[in-house]
């Protein structure tokens, strides 16, 4: 198989200094789908002083403001002339079903619509002074270059809540996508190219977090690094970038709480959406998304007939390669992925859990390849949290169940996490599900609902769910400097000295 010049800087697409390569892989079937560039520091220094040049020289920062807009517009357009191709990318390289990769292509194009008509309706203020003879005013200017680290349980939607607003604010970016994931966001950098970025404005450097990541979180020519991934390497990029004092903003994991009140299952109907959205919030693409709500709490009333219930559809949930028709889980992303949600199951069940469904690799099936890293949805009940699977994030296909007594209990359950990033109640009592969620200290709440986001809503977490917000418009802010411009109309001696 050829191998991909995948590391794009000052326009053009290179291999690696070094000629390091890696083969990504299907993980339905194990086999390579592309080998792309495995970059290394050689390859992350040109990068970001690809960025500075075009930073320091212009024009990006000083185009204005309707132009870059329009550009991040035509980007939009790209993308959903693009869909199927980039669906199915996503699909193939994160085990996305096809469906699931189309919907990730429109809200990415949402995030660089949004972004588009939010700068293009952000001006500075003017300040009183308090006197006519000053005029002040606040504005808003790019912070410079940009270091981007993206995951990859959603490769190409990650990247566009970093891209879509740095570019907006007028900045220059190297972005380095998860080294398992990267052909969705190679797709995306050739499309910022064709709708007419400047060269040196966007570059791309694939390869692993150390040293690629790392060289970038320290760099001292990177005025902000902007990360989303999981704690460990979290805390080590805001480690690495102190000495510089770069602006770092950080979206980490989540152990998410869904709380279900016995009086949202008093009808039929109530109970078939609890227990139908319970399944979706901890199974939706294998479990791998930062707010799954892999911890249920319920009310102890209800807890028999809904795990059950839970149990029973859980199984029904049909795995697969995400492109075959009817299915409507893929596999995890790697065999990395897979040994972890093993352990975590056998950690649960040593640890006193009961095991309602799962636990185990399903059987290969004309959809299901042996080789796939294929994990079945598992309910684990009577959960506690003592347990190392309640406490920690998964990431896998791993629903643990608490029960409480008391909307008090409810809330101390669902707050009892080192994390903040979402969470949900489920109740027919309006009152009571507001006052639950005002309690909940998680940076995005759902009320009979879980995982809808919106790009004009900001999103990210409490506690060491991470710091600063993506989407809305503090989203735009992160990747701006505030600068306050003071003018005296009427210029003359202060005489503060008398001499
Ligand atoms: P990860 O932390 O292993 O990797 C994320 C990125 O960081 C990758 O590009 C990786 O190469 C890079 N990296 C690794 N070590 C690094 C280092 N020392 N310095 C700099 N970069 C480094 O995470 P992952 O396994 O790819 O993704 C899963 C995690 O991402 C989960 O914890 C999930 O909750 C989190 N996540 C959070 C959000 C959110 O919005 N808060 C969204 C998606 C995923």
């Amino acid at each position: 198989m050829s191998v991909t010049d995948s590391i794009h800087v000052d326009g053009e697409w290179r291999s690696a200094a070094a000629g390091g390569t890696r083969e990504i892989l299907d993980p339905a079937d194990a086999t390579v789908l592309a080998v792309v560039a495995e970059g290394d520091a050689a390859d992350t220094d040109a990068a970001v002083a690809a960025a500075r040049r075009a930073f320091d020289a212009g024009p990006w920062p000083l185009t204005p403001v309707a132009e870059r807009a329009e550009l991040l517009r035509r980007v939009a357009e790209l993308l959903q002339r693009d869909r199927e191709e980039i669906a199915l990318l996503e699909s193939r390289d994160a085990g996305k079903t096809l469906e699931e990769g189309r919907v990730d292509v429109d809200d990415v194009t949402s995030a660089f619509r949004y972004f588009a008509d939010l700068v293009s309706n952000s001006a500075g203020r003017v300040v009183d002074a308090g006197s006519p003879d000053v005029h002040s005013v606040v504005v808003h200017e790019p912070v410079g270059v940009c270091a981007m680290i993206t995951p990859w349980n959603f490769p190409l939607l990650q990247a566009s809540w970093k891209v879509a607003p740095a570019l907006a604010a007028g900045n220059t970016f190297v972005l380095k996508p998860s080294e398992i994931t990267p052909l969705s966001t190679l797709h995306m950098v050739k499309l910022l190219v064709e709708a007419g970025l400047p060269p040196g404005v966007a570059n791309l450097v694939t390869g692993p977090g150390d040293p690629v990541g790392a060289r970038l979180s320290a760099h001292p020519d990177v005025d902000l690094v902007s990360f989303t991934g999981g704690l460990v390497s979290g805390v080590k990029v805001a480690q690495a970038a102190a000495p510089t004092v770069k602006k770092v903003a950080l979206e980490l994991g989540g152990k998410n709480p869904n709380v279900v009140f016995a009086d949202a299952c008093a009808t039929e109907q109530g109970f078939d959406t609890a227990v139908d959205q319970a399944l979706n919030a901890a199974f939706i693409h294998s479990g791998q998304v930062c707010s799954a709500g892999a911890r249920l709490i319920v009310e102890e009333s209800v807890r028999d007939r809904f795990v059950a219930e839970l149990a029973a559809r859980a199984q029904r949930i049909r795995l697969g390669r995400g492109t075959e028709k009817d299915v409507e889980c893929g596999p995890l992303v790697s065999a990395q992925q897979l040994a972890k949600t093993e352990a975590y199951v056998a950690s649960a069940l040593d640890e006193g859990a009961v095991l309602r469904c799962g636990g185990e690799r399903p059987e290969p099936s004309g959809v299901r390849p042996a080789d796939g890293y294929f994990y079945a949805p598992t309910v684990l009940d009577h959960c506690h949290r003592g347990m190392k699977v309640v406490r920690e994030e998964t990431f896998g296909p791993i629903l643990t169940v608490e029960t409480f007594a008391d909307e008090d209990e409810a809330v101390a359950l669902a707050n009892d996490t080192e994390y903040g990033l979402a969470g949900a109640v489920f109740s027919a009592d309006t009152a009571r599900a507001r006052r639950v969620a005002s309690r909940l200290r998680h940076g995005t709440v759902w009320i009979n609902d879980f995982h809808p986001y919106l790009p004009q809503a900001e999103w990210g977490g409490f506690g060491k769910s991470g710091t600063g917000r993506e989407l809305g418009p503090h989203g735009l802010a992160e990747y701006q400097e505030t600068k306050h411009v003071y003018e005296n109309l009427r210029p003359e001696p202060v005489r503060w000295f008398a001499g």
